[in-house]
């Protein structure tokens, strides 16, 4: 039986934390759960799954579906696109069987790219290697996700990009449910016709469009921020989400409108967030006048979860006092301060 190697490559930044990584988590699940039902994907499809933050890695190398386990997630820092299609050329090199006069090879690899950003790499070296050595070869459907994702930049490896509207839980459960049905769909079509393309299945365009042209995307900016925190006691990153909140100031006299950002949620994130992150990044800054709100730690529960070191790193603190900084080591005296704010560094989604 010859293998249909499935690659799924995700990109985990931390503009996904919130409820679309654990969407993203939960349809995993379910599209393996899937998948496994259908008796001619069980026999055809290898799966491999690939993430991408600021680092591009194997979570899962190609396995047949039955031995096919869900990994855990990670997040990071970035959107690595070029670092991702290099890797995922690499991964095709090692792991696709070719055809020989020993053995009929592969069946033409597919691949479901799904980003929700602007890459943060420089992607011409991987543009140029894709088109000349895979884009025949390799059928991409490129994915992205939210009104952030840049299409154009998808455009520039694959005629076949998705825009993935995604209005909440429903939307995601149908989105992961057409994957599944497109692969079910691939698995059964491979080898019976001679076209270069094998079908995806039909979708509701409430929820998925085709992007028909390379122009018709308005390049838009990013209404969040995310701001990382390091617990003081665990040493564990947490990343505080900000969204833009435009406001109305109105007084007797003037009327005008500030957009600051304020708290949407405070998310635990584990050890290997940094391994997954970009090393280097030149990352932007905002200033904490502009962030509304302040949550408490989500590893230990200290109730401030929003204090900077004189090193420039946020922590946890249970409280006004002494504290040592958990990124610099060294002990600072913690008051309230009322004067101006000071400047973030705001994460890179
Ligand atoms: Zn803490
Ligand atoms: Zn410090």
């Amino acid at each position: 039986m010859r293998r249909l190697p499935v690659f799924l490559v995700l990109d985990l930044s931390e503009s996904m934390i919130g409820d679309d990584h654990r969407r993203l988590q939960e349809g995993m699940t379910d599209l393996i759960s899937t998948l496994k039902t259908d008796p001619q994907a069980l026999e055809t499809v290898y799966l491999s799954v690939i993430g991408f933050a600021g680092q591009a890695r194997t979570l899962v190398p190609l396995v047949e579906l039955p031995s096919f386990f869900t990994p855990r997630l990670p997040v990071g820092s970035g959107t690595s696109l070029g670092r991702a299609m290099t890797h995922l050329m690499d991964q095709i090199d090692v792991q696709v069987r070719k055809t020989t006069t020993e053995q009929k090879g592969d069946w033409k690899p597919i691949v479901y790219l799904m980003t929700d950003g602007k890459p943060t790499d420089d992607i011409d070296a991987a543009v140029e290697r894709w088109n000349k050595g895979y884009a025949s070869r390799v059928q991409l459907i490129a994915v992205g996700i939210g009104r952030y994702a840049s299409l154009d930049t998808l455009r520039r490896f694959t005629e076949s990009v998705l825009t993935f509207t995604n209005g909440g839980d429903q939307d995601f459960k149908k989105f992961i449910r057409w994957i599944s049905q497109s692969v079910s769909v691939q698995s059964r079509s491979v080898g019976m016709s001679g076209a270069a393309e094998l079908p995806l299945a039909t979708f509701d365009e409430s929820f998925l469009k085709k992007m028909e042209h390379a122009a018709s995307q308005i390049a838009q900016d990013e209404d969040f921020a995310i701001v990382r925190g390091t617990c003081a006691k665990s040493k564990l990153p947490y990343l505080m989400k900000y969204e833009r909140a435009p406001a109305h100031i109105r007084t007797q006299h003037i009327a005008f409108e500030i957009a600051p950002y304020s708290l949407s949620g405070v998310f635990p994130v584990e050890k290997d967030y940094v391994e997954w992150s970009e090393s280097n990044a030149i990352e932007g800054s905002i200033n904490s006048d502009q962030l509304m709100g302040s949550p408490g730690c989500p590893h230990c529960g200290n109730p401030i979860g929003f204090a900077m070191c004189n090193c420039g790193a946020i922590m946890c603190l249970s409280g006004p006092g002494s504290a040592t900084c958990p990124v610099c080591n060294k002990e600072g005296h913690y008051g309230y301060s009322e004067g101006p704010g000071f400047d973030v560094t705001r994460a890179r989604g």
